[in-house]
């Protein structure tokens, strides 16, 4: 058997088989997963707009006690950053899997891109950038 290549890399046999062996297939997304789509990971953000600034310091309660206006811009900035962006291959080929088996993505992202594709997402792992909350008694926001 040989690798499958997308136009971006090349899936080695080990997983093309796995996945073709599977009844159920585990997915693990980190930021190379919305990195495709566009989305800048934590170290890319460095390098733009907010380039003299810390994301891991900006992304604590104790940023927000600091400075709640700054720390919503941050936010607002991401959210703004998220929706203009669309599912890529992966996400879209994850959906498509799930209808041949019985797929669990959990994710470290925040952003909906699985679920904009098609996918349940059973866990966000760092939660979601759309998921408010209040900060004094945790309510999340209705909308
Ligand atoms: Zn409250």
């Amino acid at each position: 058997m040989t690798d499958v290549e997308t136009e971006s890399m090349t899936i080695p046999d080990k997983v093309v088989d796995a996945v073709r062996g599977a009844r159920r297939v585990l997915v693990l997304s980190g930021a190379g997963m919305s990195a495709e789509s566009g989305v800048p990971t934590f170290r890319d953000a460095q390098t733009g707009l907010w380039e003299e600034f810390d994301p891991s310091q900006l992304a604590t309660a104790e940023a927000f006690r600091l400075d709640p206006p700054f720390v919503w811009a941050w936010y607002a900035w991401r959210m703004q950053l998220v929706r203009g962006v669309e599912p890529n291959d992966g996400h879209r080929a994850l959906a498509e899997l799930a209808g041949l088996r019985e797929v669990t993505i959990s994710t470290q992202n925040v952003d909906d891109l699985h679920e904009r594709a098609g996918s349940a997402v059973a866990a966000h792992l760092h939660g979601s950038i759309f998921a408010l909350r209040c900060s004094d008694c945790e309510t999340p926001l209705r909308r």
